[in-house]
């Protein structure tokens, strides 16, 4: 069987190996990003809401606070400077009943607790949408909608400019350890061959499918996935939305809430439930509770307005609600994990990944 040696390999081609494939790119001669799929951003990086988180629903100091706060100013002027289209709509978070309006009185607290001072109570705006159902709303200037996949492919550009190399249809089948790193068996489909890659540093940014290629490195389950699908609805209505319209958040969300396109369409999503396979078909089953979470803010909506879209699983913990960014030496390899990377994963990518290059930064020099 072939084998090769390069410095560092990604695994996997979503939003956040992309991200920490462009950074590490100026610090490796030989870098490789590997995806399974034939395209990079098909799982549950195109599987989202595209928006552009605030940071307001996450506990002060965890690594989503930090994150998302960092990678929404970092997202913003990136898309400025590379002209990928987004737009800072601002969204409304909207309270039906009485318990609702003291959650929204939580977030107000909690985001100034985590230093950001632009929302406000406004319930004159919300009247521009007379089809919508509120007691009180809470608004989020900074709140915005970007296209997600013109950034990843800006990302992948920048990677190969700086001479990083894309696999694509090519899979990790296994991880050993070695002296000197990783000796890592490749499946390319393409080919239909088998290869393997001695690195030195190894990126785990395979999605749904980290937790289980971290628990092999380290022969335990040290980890545990908790999938928590989220489907999402087509809106065939006429009315029009320039806002998004969020409600309170849930146990496993922060809402099904009703998101608009660039192109201004409205879908509704995602719901949360969780699921122990990563199977994208909707469920008959939940049509109905989808449909009266949206009626409970948009009362006139009718079921025969709702046409389903795609859905999305989120790759939470069990037991952590936050991002984990798991780095360890292994003899003379060093293997970052990038896990429970669900929503505001989008949002928080470019701020990752210089996290991940500065704290790769005493193993690099
Ligand atoms: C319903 C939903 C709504 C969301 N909405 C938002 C939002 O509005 N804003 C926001 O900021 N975030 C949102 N998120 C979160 C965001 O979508 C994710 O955090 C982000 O897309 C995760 O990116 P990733 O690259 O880590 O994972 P993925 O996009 O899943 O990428 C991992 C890649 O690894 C590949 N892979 C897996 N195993 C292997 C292997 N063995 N070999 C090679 N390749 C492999 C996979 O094929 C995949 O392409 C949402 C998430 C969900 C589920």
């Amino acid at each position: 069987m072939d084998k090769y040696k390069i410095d560092c390999l990604v695994i996997g081609g979503g939003i956040s190996g992309l991200a920490v494939a462009r950074n590490l790119s100026s610090h490796f001669q030989d870098i490789f990003l590997i995806e399974k799929n034939q395209y990079l951003g098909q799982e549950t990086s195109s599987r989202n809401s595209e928006v552009i988180h605030a940071g307001i629903y996450y506990k002060k100091n965890s690594l989503k606070a930090k994150l998302c706060l960092e990678g929404k100013e970092l997202l913003y002027e990136y898309l400025e400077r590379q002209k990928i289209d987004h737009k800072r709509c601002g969204k409304f978070i909207i309270s039906t009943t009485d318990e609702e309006t003291e959650e929204l009185e939580k977030i107000m607290n909690n985001s100034i607790d985590c230093e950001i001072y632009d929302l406000e109570f406004n319930n004159s705006q919300i009247k521009n949408y007379p089809f919508i159902y509120s007691k009180e709303s809470l608004f989020s200037p900074s709140t915005g909608i970007f296209d997600s996949h013109s950034f990843m492919s800006s990302l992948r550009r920048e990677f190969e400019h700086n001479e990083g190399k894309t696999l694509l249809g090519n899979e990790c089948l296994k991880i050993e350890i070695t002296p000197k790193g990783f000796e890592i068996l490749i499946h390319d489909q393409n080919t239909k061959e088998k290869f393997i890659l001695e690195v030195k540093f190894l990126i785990n940014a395979a999605g749904l499918a980290a937790v289980d290629i971290a628990n092999t490195i380290y022969e335990e389950k040290k980890f545990k996935n908790k999938f928590i699908k989220g489907e999402y609805f087509n809106y065939l209505g006429k009315e029009k939305l320039e806002h998004l319209i969020y409600p309170t958040p849930t146990k496993y969300s922060i809402g099904l809430h009703a998101t608009i396109d660039l192109g201004k369409g409205i879908r509704f999503g995602p719901s949360a439930y969780e699921t122990t396979t990563i199977d994208y078909n909707h469920s008959e089953k939940e049509k109905y509770k989808f449909y009266q979470s949206v009626k409970s803010y948009w009362p006139s909506i009718k079921e025969q307005d709702l046409s389903p879209g795609y859905t999305g699983i989120r790759p939470t913990l069990e037991g952590i609600d936050d991002f984990i960014v798991d780095i360890n030496s292994f003899n003379e390899g060093v293997v970052v994990n990038i896990l429970g990377y669900s929503s505001p994963g989008l949002t928080s990518s470019l701020a990752l990944s210089k996290l991940v290059e500065s704290r790769l930064s005493d193993y690099i020099n």
